[in-house]
């Protein structure tokens, strides 16, 4: 086991690590940029190293700063969290140059896994099922409308180097791949620096099922079920819950079965999301993240697992801790995901916290960052926290929820804890009968 870590991160998931690390008995390094001096991470963790000004790309992205702080406190490993550089190719092979150990994935998986026209390919080679689409790049507006053409509208334009919802467009008909083509290829160029893209079939009101899956590198893998994250503005996940509502014992094991062989069959190391759409019963890739992902948690209260533990092991070159037969599904989780976001247009709210009160009880568990006087960055994600509830089934744990979160006391900023309270007493949240369109469809009637 390493003796020391450093988290290259801030905010919970920094201090999700940090807890993992002390229960490993291992020391912790925070990392922060000026903005968080007064971070709760910088507090939690055994040391803390300031790595540059408040822009990320000075500090939390740069990797001299960061890989100098491993040199300055000698840490042996490096956990990315989520965002970041957690799935940048080029940092773990740097870190794997410099003798430090990237908790995740070797460089050439998230290297794979980050093109999702690779993805694709290899998901498919591997017996994973794909959204039907066009095998490659699209280089022109020629191309995507014969490309379009031969698939069958709706279709869906894609940034091969896409994330965070953004780089998409949809194009229902003919006259609206040209503008879905150039607006996708721009926004791609704006965000990732990469502006190839790829078209595949829209698939109309799906829902977004994921299944998380962790292999030790050798060649042995197992999955963890699956997560349903349908509950999305902008392509963007707000709740997660495990298991899928929609999701039987024979489909789990069927998806989950193949996912974990896939991962088994490259030798990936380390935890991974491979995710779907899914509908009418079928599952469709439509990309894998190479790292630990925010809803982590649900599967966490499910499984009786902890995954960064895991992934921390795993990166020793310890075993699994588990396996396939020890992983049982017991009760339902939900997590939402706490936004420092006014309503109705989501415009993030800094500023200071001057009030703060966590939900408690059974299988209530809050991961935050912020305390009373807390001064929220402008800097930033706007994510201030994730309530998650764990009850014996899905109507108990909306009923956790819903008490977690009239519970919950947030003062002094604006923030989405008030769009959940309404959400879990609607009919359709309660039935579990919604898809990814649901919500801004919902939200579109609700602040018109
Ligand atoms: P990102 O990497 O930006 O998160 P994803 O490929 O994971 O992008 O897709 C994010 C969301 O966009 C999905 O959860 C789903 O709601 C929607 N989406 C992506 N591809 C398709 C598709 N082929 N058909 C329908 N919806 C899709």
């Amino acid at each position: 086991m390493f003796s020391k870590i450093l988290i290259a991160n801030r905010g919970e998931i920094a201090l999700r690590v940090i807890r993992a690390c002390k229960e490993l008995g291992v020391q912790s390094v925070a990392v922060h940029s000026t903005a968080d001096a007064n971070a709760m991470h910088v507090r939690m963790a055994d040391e803390a190293i300031c790595i540059g000004p408040p822009a990320s790309a000075a500090s939390y992205l740069s990797f001299p700063a960061i890989i100098s702080a491993c040199t300055i406190t000698g840490a042996e490993a490096v956990h990315p969290g989520y965002g970041f550089l957690a799935e940048n190719a080029e940092f773990a092979q740097i870190l794997e140059d410099h003798g430090i150990t990237f908790i995740g994935p070797s460089a050439e998986h998230v290297r794979m896994m980050g093109d999702k026209i690779t993805a694709k390919k290899t998901m498919l080679e591997l017996g994973v099922p794909c959204v039907p689409g066009h095998e490659g790049g699209v280089d022109s507006a020629n191309e995507a409308a014969a490309v379009a053409a031969e698939i069958g509208f709706p279709v869906i334009v894609k940034a091969t180097g896409g994330g965070g919802g953004r780089g998409m467009r949809i194009a229902h008909s003919p006259e609206q791949i040209d503008s879905a083509y150039s607006t996708a290829r721009s926004e791609a160029l704006a965000a990732f620096g990469n502006d190839e893209v790829y078209i595949e079939k829209y698939i109309e009101r799906p829902r977004h099922v994921e299944v998380q899956i962790i292999g030790d590198g050798k060649g042995k893998a197992v999955h963890l079920g699956e997560r349903d994250c349908s509950l999305q503005r902008r392509h963007q996940k707000i709740l997660e819950e495990a298991p899928g509502p929609s999701i039987t014992p024979e489909m789990r094991e069927d998806i989950g079965s193949r996912c974990a062989a896939a991962a088994a069959g490259i030798g990936y190391s380390g935890a991974g999301t491979i995710e779907f759409v899914f509908s009418d019963g079928e599952f469709y890739f439509i990309e894998m993240n190479t790292r630990l992902q925010v809803e982590h948690p649900v599967t966490e209260a499910v499984f009786s697992v902890d995954i960064v533990r895991e992934q921390i092991r795993v990166a020793a070159g310890l075993p699994l801790s588990f396996s396939q037969s020890d992983l049982a599904i017991r009760g339902h989780a939900i997590e939402v995901r706490i936004n420092a976001e006014s309503l109705p247009d989501f415009r993030p709210c800094p500023g200071r916290v001057t009030a703060f009160h966590a939900p408690g009880g059974p299988g209530i568990r809050m991961d935050t960052p912020i305390y009373m006087g807390y001064e929220i960055p402008p800097w930033y994600d706007s994510m201030i926290g994730k309530v998650i509830v764990h009850a014996s089934d899905r109507n108990s744990a909306l009923a956790k929820l819903s008490q977690a979160l009239d519970e919950l006391i947030i003062d002094g900023i604006d923030h989405t804890v008030p769009l959940f309270q309404e959400l879990v007493t609607n009919p359709d949240i309660k039935s579990g009968s919604y898809d990814v369109t649901w919500l801004e469809r919902w939200l579109l009637g609700r602040f018109q």
